[in-house]
């Protein structure tokens, strides 16, 4: 027994094309030249640790103005995050007996904007907030030039944030393990979680919905940083889950998010 206890936060669900979390999963033919594309819901969860020395959250969500203008359009037409502002952090700590002001420690698991859009509430705090330093350089050089991916946005992590740069893998607390797991974004994290349920590894954005994680099937070419990265990662992941039998999470399949909730 670790004394730790998790809960998944429903934040609600991104609107997408399929095609971005499994390539190719819809593609003409000569017979059928114009197939109907698959239109899906997706969930964003994070993931509250009560753990005895520190109540720790992962990750922020989307943030709630994600429909109003905080996200720019072509990004909201490609994500739509509807009910971001429904489900914004505080709605989610609420339902499972939580406030902001309980939150010791957060850990972003990397800076995009369906993940990073909850930090504002720990500006001007002396909240850590951990986040890999690849992560934060690429984040930074993204939003503030023409380099890098789209996905970041600095409104959401430019703030007074004590920012705690983590180097390698290491340990957060006595039974959560930070892991690098490079490929999605350069700098992501993952964790390995001593829970009283057992096991869990936190895999994310390696992969979008478990068919990429179980069967293999390629996330679309624009959730790739490094496609060998993500290949070792998920290596990475398997042969810790095989070790320690535990329950992997991804980073936005709601048929798993919705069968895990309360039972981890
Ligand atoms: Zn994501």
């Amino acid at each position: 027994m670790t004394g730790m206890e998790l809960q998944l936060l429903d934040r609600g669900t991104i609107r997408s094309d399929l095609n971005f979390a499994l390539d190719g999963a819809v593609t003409a033919t000569y017979s059928d030249r114009s197939p109907d594309l698959e239109y899906g819901e997706y969930a964003v969860w994070n993931l509250l640790v009560d753990h005895p020395e520190a109540t720790v959250l992962w990750d922020t969500g989307s943030h709630p103005d994600a429909a109003d203008g905080h996200w720019p359009d072509s990004l909201f037409e490609a994500f739509a995050h509807v009910d971001a502002d429904e489900r914004d952090l505080e709605t989610a700590l609420a339902d499972v007996g939580y406030d902001v002001s309980d939150i010791d420690i957060v850990v972003q698991s990397h800076l995009h904007l369906d993940h990073a859009g909850g930090l504002y509430h720990f500006a001007g705090t002396e909240v850590p907030v951990y986040v890999h330093r690849r992560e934060l350089e690429h984040a930074y050089l993204s939003a503030k030039s023409d380099a890098g991916d789209t996905a970041y946005l600095a409104a959401d992590f430019d703030l007074d944030l004590n920012w705690e740069v983590v180097h390698g893998e290491r340990q957060l607390l006595p039974g959560i393990e930070l892991l690098h797991l490079p490929g999605h974004t350069p700098g992501q994290l993952g964790a390995a979680i001593e829970a009283d349920s057992g096991t869990v590894l936190i895999g994310g954005d390696v992969a979008f919905l478990a068919e990429n994680y179980e069967a293999g099937r390629a996330m679309g070419s624009s959730l790739i940083h490094d496609s060998q990265a993500l290949a070792e990662s998920i290596r990475t992941l398997k042969d810790r889950e095989r070790r320690t039998d535990a329950t992997v999470l991804y980073g936005h399949d709601s048929d798993q998010i919705e069968r895990l909730r309360g039972t981890l």
